[in-house]
């Protein structure tokens, strides 16, 4: 299997060859094409495995060649949210959604605690078509008026053992109650307790399901 039979964009492979990668990991060959096709997804998967891609890149697609009303630099709002436990993570799937997505008329932003917040009202003043957070944060910025979820199609939650793990499930809830039900949902993890399996079942609609 190639990059190019994955029937991405050519802005978005254009940026996937300039990272140097010859072929798709298998959790890439799995969850791309179901992304693509629509499907929620429930994804078992190590850091190292590439997931970021494997969400990163057909969601970039989704939202500049299918039907999402996109691509105006944020002024419809936010069109994918992507939750992650902790601001490392939160900085660096920022960072692959910038890399992946350089040719294409997207912006992103990422929020997370522990800074101040005034420059992250700003940002979110500007415009943002994919939203990367961390819960507490971004429940704060919500409730203070600067974060519009009613927009979101796309939802992922990134290490969603971890997010469980340091106490995020209440804020989780949250905001899911506060993003369209009509949406599709990724959902990655390394590990399936039945809290993770609960939280799958609420959010998932016939969920596709990936091990790797
Ligand atoms: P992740 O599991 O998303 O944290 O990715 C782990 C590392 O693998 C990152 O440094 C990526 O740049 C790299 N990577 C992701 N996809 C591929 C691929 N298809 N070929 C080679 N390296 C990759």
């Amino acid at each position: 299997m190639t990059f190019d039979e994955l029937k991405l964009a050519p802005a978005i492979l254009k940026a996937v060859h300039e990272q140097g990668y010859e072929t798709p990991t298998p959790i890439q060959a799995q969850a791309i094409p179901a992304v693509l096709e629509g499907h929620d997804l429930l994804a078992g998967a190590q850091t190292g495995t590439g997931k970021t891609a494997a969400f990163t890149l057909p969601m970039l697609h989704k939202l500049t060649h299918g039907q999402s009303k996109t691509n105006k630099f944020g002024k419809d709002g936010i069109a994918a949210l992507v939750l992650t436990p902790t601001r490392e993570l939160a900085a660096q799937v920022e960072e692959s959604i910038r890399t992946y997505g350089k040719y294409l008329p997207l912006t992103s932003a990422v929020i997370f605690g522990g800074v101040g917040m005034n420059p992250q009202i700003d940002r979110m003043k500007r415009g943002v078509d994919i939203l990367v957070a961390t819960p507490g944060r971004l429940l704060d910025l919500q409730q203070q008026g600067h974060v519009d979820l009613s927009t979101v199609e796309i939802l992922v939650l990134d290490e969603a053992d971890r997010m469980l793990d340091m106490g995020f499930l209440p804020d989780v809830k949250k905001i899911l109650a506060l993003v369209p039900r009509e949406k599709q949902s990724l959902l990655f993890s390394a590990t399936f307790s039945d809290e993770i399996r609960d939280l799958a079942h609420t959010l998932l609609k016939n969920p596709q399901s990936i091990q790797v």
